[in-house]
């Protein structure tokens, strides 16, 4: 039995992802015998997190607003658009006409570390196993909807040319996948842009954060 202030630590680092009691229990002696400032450096880390992070309002992708360039920084007019789209959002030279509906953060980096997809993102947050309201809820749907209805409010001048649907080839990853058409479909019908997917060469059943990056690029070159 560990003592009161062991446990609740541990019950903490419990509801971590994929992080179990045993492996919460490694964390907290790690902590117990490290010295008084690595401490107060992992605090503060945290604590940025909450005042220096925020969603991006188009993508939701996580962006830190503590980095902003030299000439934004001299340049009123782009103080709004600063304030609430993320780097790759308020990069004017991507190509806004292509849309990459992915499920969680790390497949957006997954895939820009390829550098080779130029378009804009969108964050799904998520999968569901079925299409049960009660799943479908958890997911950023309703925004998926108004983002591609309307992208000028949440800061964006476009009109969608394709759509990516990049989710993972798993069961649950192509559950999404069809509930993402359905959205497109039921929102764009007047004007419906291209619909694609990823192409072959993911392994069925595994995880775009840990394709490599070759397979990822013919996945993007091969989409269809
Ligand atoms: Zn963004």
């Amino acid at each position: 039995m560990f003592s009161k202030t062991i446990q609740n630590l541990i019950d903490l680092f419990s509801k971590f992802p994929t992080v179990g009691p045993r492996t919460a229990g490694r964390f907290v002696f790690y902590l117990i015998q490290s010295p008084k400032e690595k401490i107060e450096e992992l605090i503060a880390a945290i604590q940025d997190l909450k005042t220096k992070i925020k969603y991006c309002s188009f993508c939701f992708n996580p962006f830190d607003t503590s980095i902003r360039s030299s000439t934004e920084a001299h340049s009123k007019s782009s103080d709004q658009a600063e304030e609430t789209l993320c780097e790759i959002c308020k990069n004017t030279i991507r190509d806004r006409g292509t849309l990459c509906i992915v499920e969680k953060e790390t497949d957006l980096i997954t895939i820009e570390k390829t550098k080779k997809y130029k378009g804009l993102y969108f964050v799904l947050g998520g999968t569901v196993a079925t299409l049960k309201k009660s799943d479908v809820e958890k997911l950023r749907i309703k925004e998926l909807e108004e983002h591609l209805r309307n992208p000028q409010s949440f800061g964006i001048i476009t009109i969608f040319k394709e759509i990516i649907v990049a989710t993972n080839p798993t069961p649950e990853g192509r559950a999404t996948a069809i509930l993402i058409e359905r959205t497109i479909k039921g929102t764009l019908k007047n004007n419906l842009p291209k619909i694609s997917h990823l192409g072959l060469g993911l392994p069925v059943g595994g995880e775009l954060e840990y394709a490599d990056e070759e397979t990822l690029e013919s996945a993007f070159e091969g989409r269809k």
